[in-house]
């Protein structure tokens, strides 16, 4: 008897802290009417300059301080001067200005759908949400795009959009609700991409030893015995795998798409587009063609730079990859 079972996605782990003690009522950083944004640094000890920076562990910021109550420092920053900085750690500065801008409206959105004032701070400053570096992050271009699309975001209707971006496509965005289990969110169901087959991971092959994809997997899966074959149980729409098989000698299991991906590691599986999956009998590896890199959800930055390239501004890239939302200003 097959058993099959699906492999639940994990929950990520919670980040705990508790509620921030302001440093001093003055906050001299701040050059919007916008209330500071709060980014968690993490523990370890920061130091004021004159110049209205501070360090924290061999980086200088820009904004003030404060630390939680479990020691941990959080940035206050102002929401451009954030943007600044994580526009060129999440695109290469070397990039077109539109693509570069649309970037920009970005990051800006997607810090701004999810702040929460109830939370002792709102981002963190990895890629669970964007990198920021502080000031050593910032690029001259990354900071003219920033500037050239100052306080505006992007919306769908009244809201703000609920913005994702993703390094390359390899030819057809994901669908948010594939990606993630969530409902279905219009302007995130997914578009045909011809713009980003510049990218060096449009198409890659790679291989996987049965051995290292064992390794990978949870203790629980163990009962299906030696991994013999893996393969493409279903498809979504957009091509990519959301659904493996996983055959043992025992026994086989489903084995969710992006759950098998986190398990096997994002960076050794570059994306879930994959287009071939070769086996040859008896070989311990799985031979995979694939193509595009990240999740694909949303923005596709190598597609934006395409498009770019092609003359395309920023709001006619976002309402490519965003259909139905506009580019508008925060302030209206
Ligand atoms: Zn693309």
């Amino acid at each position: 008897v097959r058993r099959k079972a699906f492999l639940m996605l994990a929950a990520a782990p919670l980040l705990v802290a508790r509620p921030a003690r302001a440093q001093s009522d003055a906050d001299p950083a701040m050059n919007s009417a916008r209330p500071a944004l709060r980014v968690l640094l993490g523990p370890g000890d920061a130091s004021a300059a004159a110049d209205g920076t501070f360090a924290f562990q061999g980086r200088l910021y820009r904004g003030s301080f404060t630390r939680l109550d479990d020691g941990q420092i959080v940035n206050l920053v102002d929401l451009e001067a954030y943007v600044c900085s994580v526009v060129p750690a999440e695109m290469s500065p070397h990039w077109p200005a539109p693509a570069l801008e649309a970037q920009s409206i970005c990051a800006r959105t997607y810090v701004l759908q999810r702040s929460n004032p109830r939370r002792a701070y709102d981002l963190v400053p990895s890629e669970l949400d964007q990198v920021y570096r502080g000031i050593e992050g910032e690029s001259p271009n990354a900071t003219a795009a920033v500037n050239a699309t100052a306080g505006t975001v992007l919306r769908f209707n009244a809201s703000f959009a609920q913005v994702a971006y993703s390094s390359c496509c390899g030819g057809h965005t994901e669908a948010s609700s594939d990606a993630w289990g969530s409902l279905p969110i219009p302007y995130l169901a997914g578009v045909v991409c011809t713009s980003c087959s510049d990218s060096p991971y449009f198409r890659w092959s790679s291989s996987l030893t049965l051995e290292s994809i064992a390794a990978s997997l949870p203790a629980s899966l163990t009962s299906i015995g030696d991994l013999v074959d893996l393969r493409i149980a279903q498809r979504d729409s957009s091509g990519r795998a959301r659904v493996f098989e996983l055959v043992g000698r025992n026994d086989s299991v489903t084995v969710q798409g992006s759950a098998f991906r986190r398990a096997i590691g994002p960076r050794t599986l570059r994306s879930l587009l994959i287009i071939a999956v070769q086996h040859w009998p008896d070989s311990p590896q799985i031979d995979l063609e694939g193509g595009g890199l990240g999740h694909g959800v949303g923005l596709c930055q190598w597609g934006a730079h395409g498009m770019a390239v092609a003359g395309a501004g920023a709001p006619a890239i976002l309402a490519y990859y965003f259909p139905g939302t506009v580019v508008t200003d925060l302030e209206r």
